[in-house]
């Protein structure tokens, strides 16, 4: 028999987190040899060095998927690009060169299409991330991510370890953050349309509605990084997003949104609001030569499903 694997997912209390631990308690995706830690900010800030030492001391995994970060929508990039650049790195370091210095065999690191170039030719695939600068509304959070990939090679060079990372494209479903300025798009429109709906009002889209976007359900991003970490043997990244055939529109998603919350206002778009990046789309070329047949939840099934989730749980839900 294989020998048990530990495995400490950092941010564990987050969107993506919350998602795995609840793929895991489907047999079908549970494995008898795992061991499984979900760690929040409250176990150990993870910008603090001898936090993290004292985290993995007490834990000491074998694996390590690595999710914390500071992590927000447009505006919130926008407002904090410095905080998001000296956050990130701080923890991505201590994460990784602790899972070094402690004996890690694998880290599974997150980064996001969000830090490609901005000017680029489509589609965006693994092999672009350092090929120019990012957009400038998110430089802060792009340069930090980047620098995993940089920091994954460097590990595989100098002492041959096997350290990863996946490029999610924009996630969103239960446990979301919810939060009306810093959030993501999907759970920022759910909030605000649910409050719009009981007070009367109109319900607002920021910008000009037109960008295009690639969306994925938490819980199939939850199931991609549990093959990731059984199945999945390079150091080089891999992008885990839906098909380039299933972009859409910032409007296209609003209007399901307010279709599913029951709301009937028109929607308003506020084009003295930001746009960011008009797209990037990416290439799922390789995750479909691994896996060719992975089925995405359909965007309408998983809106309704993360719409639905957020009237039921209102009072927890993190916003
Ligand atoms: P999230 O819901 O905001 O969760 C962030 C997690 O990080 C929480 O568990 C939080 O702990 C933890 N955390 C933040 N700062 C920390 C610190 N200083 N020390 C320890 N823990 C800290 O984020 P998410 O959406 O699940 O994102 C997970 C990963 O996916 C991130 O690496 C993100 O960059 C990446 N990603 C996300 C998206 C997206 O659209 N959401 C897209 C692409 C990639 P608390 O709960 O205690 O605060
Ligand atoms: P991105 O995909 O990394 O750019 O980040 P977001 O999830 O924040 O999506 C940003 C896109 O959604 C931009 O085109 C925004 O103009 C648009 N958008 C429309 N309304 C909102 C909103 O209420 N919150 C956020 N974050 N973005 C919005």
């Amino acid at each position: 028999m294989s020998s048990t694997k530990r495995i400490v997912v950092t941010g564990g209390s987050g969107l993506v987190g919350k998602a795995i631990a609840k793929v895991l308690e489907d047999p079908e995706y549970k494995r008898d040899n795992e061991e499984w830690i979900f760690l929040s900010s409250k176990d150990a800030d993870l910008r603090n060095p001898v936090e993290v030492k004292a985290i993995f001391d007490k834990h000491k995994p074998t694996h390590v998927i690595h999710l914390a970060a500071m992590v927000g929508g447009l505006f919130h990039n926008m407002a904090k690009n410095l905080d998001f650049l000296r956050n990130n790195l701080l923890i991505n370091d201590n994460v990784l060169n602790t899972s070094f210095e402690t004996g890690v065999i694998k880290v599974i690191s997150c980064l996001s299409t969000c830090i490609f170039p901005d000017k680029t030719s489509y589609p965006i695939d693994e092999t672009m991330i350092h090929n120019g600068p990012p957009h400038d509304s998110n430089f802060g959070y792009s340069y930090a991510k980047r620098l995993i990939d940089v920091q994954n090679r460097g590990y595989f060079e100098q002492h041959g370890k096997k350290y990863t990372a996946v490029i999610p494209c924009n996630v969103f479903g239960p446990w979301d953050n919810y939060n009306l300025k810093d959030s993501h798009v999907i759970p920022g429109l759910i909030h605000k349309f649910y409050l719009a709906k009981k007070c009367g009002d109109v319900g607002t889209v920021m910008g000009t509605g037109k960008p295009l976007r690639q969306f994925i359900y938490s819980l199939d991003l939850a199931k991609l990084f549990l093959w990731v970490l059984r199945d999945y043997d390079e150091v080089a990244p891999i992008i885990l997003s839906v098909d380039e055939k299933d972009e859409v529109s910032i409007k296209a998603v609003a209007d399901l949104i307010a279709t599913n919350l029951g709301f009937e206002q028109p929607l308003k778009l506020d084009e003295t609001k930001a746009d960011g990046q008009y797209k990037k789309t990416a290439s799922n070329a390789k995750l479909r030569q691994y896996l060719p047949d992975f089925k995405f939840t359909p965007l309408e099934e998983a809106i309704a499903e993360s719409v639905s989730w957020f009237v039921q749980n209102y009072d927890k839900a993190r916003k």
